[in-house]
């Protein structure tokens, strides 16, 4: 085993909000081959594990799903890591280890909770070093999650580096606020932005543009973020699911976080995803995406409801 920081694994964070667009960025670097030998770890804090189905480009990769690893999953993942590191160490053919980790965190997740996870541990510390904490911010929600949710400023202060997604479907006044903002709680990251995971030019923004107004915060006075599994059945109803989804958006859009899951369509595998009010159009999913157990279960991610609530919902729309 080495100790040396030039022998030690190099592992990227990538953090950020639900639904920011973390997936699709990785899978595009993964297909650019832009971490070289890479183990890719995925966590998803609900039990419904969608974004590996997207990930198929990763030669290695370990899904923790069903607890975030920054709090409830720690454990999860100090043994993949550890497990990785023997792995390596093992292998006497230096062309073939791995170099790099890239841990996808789920939406949930604080980055520099991970990071002290892994900095405080005695063994992890001497054989991997956290490259860089990459942080995707979403240019259509983050003004709104930077206003309301402590979690989505903790996740901007951790970051060494800020990429702007959907900055096509905003105005360039609000994205040059957004920035200006995203300055202010993190003054020494760097912004660039991506559109379907290709880099794209920032305008530089103008030095009178003023950050946006972020009222004081503290994650006490909220109601914790909870991930909830509705299970559709083997033949869901497309038609009565998206009726009874777009009652709840409407009616609760505020507290609904995120939906993801992936539905049995006749038209085939569905990949369906919401941000707040906004529903992503849906995905087919290609062949060579195999049906996974979690097919027809769907996460909600949210607050001010509980599992049973939401499933007494549906069991009535799909009466
Ligand atoms: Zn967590």
């Amino acid at each position: 085993m080495t100790s040396t920081p030039e022998g030690r694994l190099r592992l990227t964070l990538l953090g950020g909000f639900l639904g920011s667009g973390k997936t699709t960025w990785l899978r595009h670097q993964l297909h650019e081959k832009a971490f070289g030998r890479v183990h890719v770890i995925v966590n998803e804090a609900a039990d419904v594990p969608v974004d590996d189905a997207l990930l198929g480009a990763a030669d290695h990769m370990t899904l923790l799903a069903g607890g975030c690893v920054c709090c409830k999953g720690q454990q999860d993942l100090l043994n993949v890591l550890l497990d990785l590191c023997d792995d390596r160490s093992g292998l006497a053919d230096r062309s073939t280890r791995i170099e790099n980790i890239v841990l996808e965190t789920s939406g949930l997740a604080d980055p520099a909770a991970i990071l002290q996870l892994i900095q405080s541990h005695p063994i992890l510390v001497r054989q991997i070093v956290v490259t860089q904490t990459i942080v995707i911010v979403d240019a259509v929600h983050a003004k709104a999650q930077l206003q309301q949710e402590a979690l989505g400023r903790r996740q901007i202060e951790a970051a060494d580096r800020l990429i702007l997604t959907k900055t096509d479907s905003a105005t360039a006044q609000d994205t040059a606020q957004l920035c200006a903002s995203l300055e202010a709680i993190a003054p020494g990251a760097i912004q660039t932005a991506a559109i379907f995971g290709s880099p794209l030019v920032l305008q530089e923004s103008a030095p009178d543009v003023l950050p946006f107004a972020m009222p004081d915060l503290s994650d006490s006075d909220m109601h914790p973020i909870i991930a909830c599994q509705l299970n559709l059945g083997d033949k869901p109803d497309w038609t009565a699911f998206t009726v009874w989804l777009s009652a709840l958006l409407h009616a609760r859009g505020d507290q609904i976080v995120r939906v993801k899951g992936v539905v049995g369509t006749p038209a085939g595998r569905l990949l369906l995803q919401t941000v707040r009010r906004t529903v992503q159009s849906p995905e087919i999913l290609p062949d060579t995406v195999t049906p996974v157990e979690s097919d027809n279960t769907i996460a909600v991610i949210g607050r001010g409801f509980t599992q049973d609530q939401l499933s007494d919902s549906l069991a009535h729309f799909s009466a």
